[in-house]
């Protein structure tokens, strides 16, 4: 297990503090105003002064989880991806395993809360669930090597990688097809004790398996991905990374309830509406 100390300031790595305080950090509405907060038991959670990344604190106020609406746990400033990054999946779609990681954006205009509704829009007739490990920066990272960059993670969440297969495949680049308004849900929470081995993740359509993967079987390893990634671009605290999706990818219909589950994190619901 890894313990995360606290981040003195934004953009520099925990230095000194063996004080652990974090282990599942949520975003809330609370009384209007969004909030990053940290649970303290399965009940209630603490508000933060901001977010933990960037020095947030725990405050004195206490609220119950039960009532609060869940946000997006993360508020980044890019959502790094990457395709074919697991080899079964990428025979599925017809495509060989890139001898480099396959690199592509998706916008935080995308990201959507959990339990909140992926829109169907109206220009695609295949959108296809992806179950994804979403990793969050706790750390600037430029032209790491994969043990900093391991070193870098604050924690993991659970992603969708919503895609507009057809829009996929008739624009070649991926970004019409990834970047619609509730494509990338993300939650239910961060959660930051955690290891980067033996993680299992599972995809679900109305309560049935449609992807289950293992972290061992991706093409490149969550720490080679980040410092793949960070040697492009830099990677600022609060960035969230998507690390490939298993096999097993298929389309969503209005209606359906698609959940994503990663070992040792959580379950990320959310529910299909027609635009
Ligand atoms: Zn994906």
């Amino acid at each position: 297990m890894r313990q995360v100390a606290v981040a003195a300031e934004v953009g520099r790595a925990p230095v000194g503090s063996s004080k652990v305080i974090f282990m599942r950090i949520l975003r809330i509405e609370h009384e209007g105003t969004a909030s990053y907060a940290e649970a303290i038991d399965e009940q209630h959670v603490a508000l933060l002064s901001g977010p933990p990344w960037a020095g947030g604190q725990p405050t004195n106020v206490r609220v119950p989880l039960a009532g609060a609406r869940l946000l997006v746990p993360v508020t980044p400033s890019k959502i790094v991806c990457v395709g074919r990054n697991y080899v079964a999946h990428a025979r599925e779609l017809g495509n060989d395993v890139p001898k480099e990681p396959l690199l592509f954006l998706k916008p935080p205009s995308a990201l959507l809360a959990p339990f909140g509704a992926i829109v169907l829009p109206p220009e695609s007739e295949r959108v296809e669930h992806e179950a994804e490990i979403g990793v969050v920066l706790g750390t600037r990272l430029t032209r790491a090597d994969p043990a900093t960059a391991a070193n870098a993670i604050f924690g993991l969440t659970c992603l969708n990688d919503v895609t507009a297969r057809d829009l996929q495949r008739t624009d070649v680049q991926f970004t019409r097809a990834k970047s619609f308004d509730t494509f990338c849900p993300v939650g239910p929470w961060v959660e930051t004790e955690f290891a980067l081995t033996d993680l299992s993740i599972v995809g679900r359509v109305n309560g049935e398996e449609r992807q289950r993967g293992r972290s061992e079987q991706m093409v490149f390893s969550i720490a080679q991905l980040l410092s793949y990634m960070s040697s492009v671009m830099t990677l600022e605290p609060g960035d969230l990374i998507a690390t490939g999706t298993p096999e097993g990818v298929g389309p969503l219909c209005p209606g359906d309830r698609v959940e994503v589950e990663v070992s040792g994190v959580g379950v990320l619901q959310n529910q299909v509406v027609a635009r």
